[in-house]
């Protein structure tokens, strides 16, 4: 099962993803934290990309599609995978899609003063990367027992820019994948926003067999 997540940034993406990937046993292809992960073990990919992650712009399409082709080409993509944050643009989609066959695009519509309120509370762990919101979780450290940070491009105005820089490059993918697309709307919990995904996806695989 080949599943691409579409959804505007601090939307809860990453989140979903993990359920995904835990549910149904795929693996996780986040490009953002492929690119965080090379910047903290200093290598050249992390070195070309952090001024872009810096200024919160899009890495050039050429460097991104580099790194999911070799990300897709691993043994553990065999049976499928979720991208998460890929393609980010029309362009990136349409250069995609010869290298893979997508089962399914999930978007997640999500509305800015939604996403505001969210991020305010929102704590990523200095381990896992995984992401907890202060409103569901009271404590400062991961379950995995790593120490929860405040990412630096989580302020108001960042994600306001990133969420403009969403409606013009990334909204347009939708209409690229609109004969598998499903839309869904954000919940009031991460796992109340999952519930119906779960189902669909279930759907989709009872569907193929
Ligand atoms: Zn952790």
């Amino acid at each position: 099962m080949k599943l691409v997540l579409i959804g505007p940034p601090a939307s809860g993406k990453g989140t979903l993803a993990r359920f995904i990937c835990e549910d149904f046993n795929l693996p996780h292809i986040s490009t953002g934290e492929i690119f965080r992960e090379n910047i903290k073990k200093g290598t050249e990919l992390g070195k070309t990309v952090k001024p872009y992650l810096d200024k919160a712009e899009l890495v050039p399409d050429e460097i991104t599609m580099q790194v999911v082709k070799e990300r897709i080409s691993k043994d553990d993509c065999k049976d499928g995978y979720v991208l998460d944050g890929f393609p980010r643009n029309k362009t990136q989609a349409e250069l995609f899609e010869p290298m893979a066959k997508m089962d399914a695009a999930i978007h997640l519509n999500v509305d800015l003063k939604e996403i505001e309120g969210r991020i305010l509370g929102r704590k990523t762990c200095s381990v896992c990367e995984k992401i907890y919101n202060t409103r569901y979780y009271d404590s400062d450290t991961c379950e995995c027992g790593g120490k929860l940070y405040t990412r630096e491009d989580d302020d108001i105005e960042t994600i306001r820019r990133r969420f403009a820089q969403y409606e013009t490059e990334t909204v347009p993918i939708i209409s690229h994948y609109k004969n598998i697309l499903k839309t869904f709307s954000g919940g009031s919990t991460p796992q109340d926003t999952y519930e119906p995904i779960k189902v669909y996806i279930k759907e989709i695989l009872t569907l193929d067999k």
